[in-house]
């Protein structure tokens, strides 16, 4: 089913955002058939551009960085318009208006209209209230929703701030909260793996799971961002939102049916669910890195503190490696490791379960343990590892594997994280949308890391291309267990 006629508003459309993600998702959704009849696209900012300089710089930039055909993209550029204004300022809202009457003239859009904040965070309380001001807020005639980037907040209080905010404008049901990693592929893969199967779930819970690990692991380094980044951290940056939300995929109840409501209730039950940290665990159970300068397959990495826009006596983390736990019937007592850095060896997401061991080891201590590893990115799929016998004489075990590749399932065009969630909120699908407070349950369970960075008893230091401190190991070899080594073949590493 298509959208309804709609018209998109992009705070933010001269900016990074809009052009290396948004417009290429729109593009490719409208290419592949998937947009309503009528759309058009509004962008919004500072900068002075005609609609005409704006489609051409779209234009341009589409060329050079997608598979485009070429009839396809000047009947999609032709959609795109552009109003200067300053988001700041109110009466400025009065031109927004005026073009959004006309478009809903030419497009018959009858006042279905999307406001996506892709600004620096500080507008997004303003922009709300600037649009109520001029009743754009108003459901009255055709939808009105409003599309939120992250960060929602900076911590618990200025989360909630915002959440006010937003909510003193629109109602939670207009709201849209990104979190990209819920549109990938492989992340709802997640749900139907565990839900479509009847094999798995009865093995999914604390009986047969020793323990799990999520590991979302970058090889690059703040590269631009290093202004932004520093404010920020590892924690903020990645693991109070997208690794929180992929642990909550693990870990939630099968829900009734596949809605926003319902799914959106049970991933809210794993966040409330979280063991909250206590000052041992803080000490104990975390490991804050930062990495130095190294030497890497022959290319020399410069260390955080000297990255631009870094601060040289920084003390912000570009790795987190957390000992946590989820406190309800199906979970209790199986640790989650889970970890996030920068300058690691290589990309990778990916969930591992490690299923307990035989209750008496016939085949020896030394046996394969069976684990399944749903790898989010890249290559998406899944691996499952046991043991089969060594072929020869005796009885070992040797560990082997059945391995599915998500690229051989891909029959039509396979949506990017950006087109599936445009599409949905086109759609008034807010299932893979964050909700408010899953959004304030995981700054409540991460406010007390927060504040223990400021003044954290450790950061380690840990060479650009390894896999963290060696702290970080500790927290499983001190349990008998270790990280799984993700990647076999770092040759094909992209600098
Ligand atoms: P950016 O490149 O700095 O762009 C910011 C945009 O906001 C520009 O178009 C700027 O245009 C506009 N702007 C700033 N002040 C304005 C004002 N007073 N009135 C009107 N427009 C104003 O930032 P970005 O990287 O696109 O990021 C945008 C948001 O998305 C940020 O909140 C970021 O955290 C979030 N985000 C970005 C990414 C990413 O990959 N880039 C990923 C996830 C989340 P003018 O200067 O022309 O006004």
């Amino acid at each position: 089913v298509k959208p309804e006629n709609n018209c998109i508003v992009i705070f933010g459309a001269s900016g990074d955002l809009t052009h290396r993600k948004l417009i290429p998702a729109f593009y490719h959704l409208y290419a592949n058939g998937l947009l309503s009849e009528e759309f058009a696209i509004l962008g919004v900012s500072r900068t002075e551009y005609s609609d005409e300089e704006f489609q051409q710089k779209l234009k341009a930039s589409l060329t050079a960085n997608e598979k485009v055909d070429p009839e396809t993209l000047d009947a999609f550029c032709q959609r795109l318009h552009y109003q200067a204004i300053d988001t700041k300022d109110v009466e400025d809202y009065a031109k927004l208006k005026a073009r959004l009457d006309e478009i809903e003239q030419a497009y018959h859009t009858n006042g279905n209209t999307t406001f996506y904040l892709a600004t620096p965070p500080s507008l997004y309380s303003v922009i709300p209230e600037c649009l109520s001001a001029y009743g754009l807020n108003n459901e009255a005639r055709g939808w009105k929703r409003l599309i939120v980037e992250k960060p929602f907040g900076y911590d618990l209080a200025t989360a909630e701030q915002l959440d006010t905010d937003l909510h003193s404008h629109f109602k939670e049901h207009q709201i849209y909260r990104i979190d990209h990693y819920l549109g990938k592929e492989t992340v709802q893969n997640l749900l139907v793996f565990r839900f479509a199967n009847g094999m798995f779930e009865p093995l999914w819970n604390r009986n047969f799971i020793d323990y799990v690990e999520i590991t979302a692991a970058e090889f690059l380094g703040v590269e631009e961002r290093g202004g932004y980044y520093d404010g920020a951290g590892a924690m903020r940056d990645m693991f109070q939102n997208h690794l929180l939300q992929v642990l909550a995929m693990v870990a939630m109840e099968p829900p009734a049916a596949i809605n926003a409501d319902t799914m959106r209730n049970e991933v809210m039950k794993v966040f409330q669910s979280l063991q909250p940290l206590s000052e041992n665990d803080l000490k104990n159970n975390l490991v804050l890195g930062q990495y130095t300068e190294s030497d890497v397959r022959g290319k020399h990495l410069i260390g955080y503190r000297d990255e631009p826009g870094v601060a040289e006596d920084s003390r912000t983390e570009t790795y987190v490696g957390l000992k946590m736990f989820i406190d309800n019937w199906r979970w209790n007592g199986v640790p989650f490791y889970v970890r996030t850095g920068k300058r690691l060896p290589t990309r990778v997401t990916e969930v591992v379960i490690h299923f307990k061991k035989t209750p008496h080891p016939v085949f020896g201590a030394n046996a394969p343990e069976n684990k399944l590893i749903i790898r989010i990115q890249p290559d998406e799929g899944i691996l499952m590892s046991f043991g089969l016998k060594k072929p020869g004489a005796g009885f070992e075990a040797k560990e082997v594997s059945m391995d599915f590749h998500y690229e051989s399932l891909e029959e039509t065009h396979m949506l990017t994280a950006y087109e599936r969630l445009l599409l949905d909120s086109m759609k008034g699908d807010a299932t893979l949308f964050a909700r408010s407070d899953a959004v304030k349950a995981c700054w409540e369970f991460v406010q007390p890391i927060l504040d223990y960075k400021e003044n954290p008893e450790h950061l380690y230091g840990y060479a650009a291309g390894t896999w963290g401190p060696k702290e970080a190991d500790e927290l499983l070899t001190r349990d008998n267990r270790e990280w799984r080594f993700p990647c076999k073949n770092l040759a094909n590493t992209d600098y």
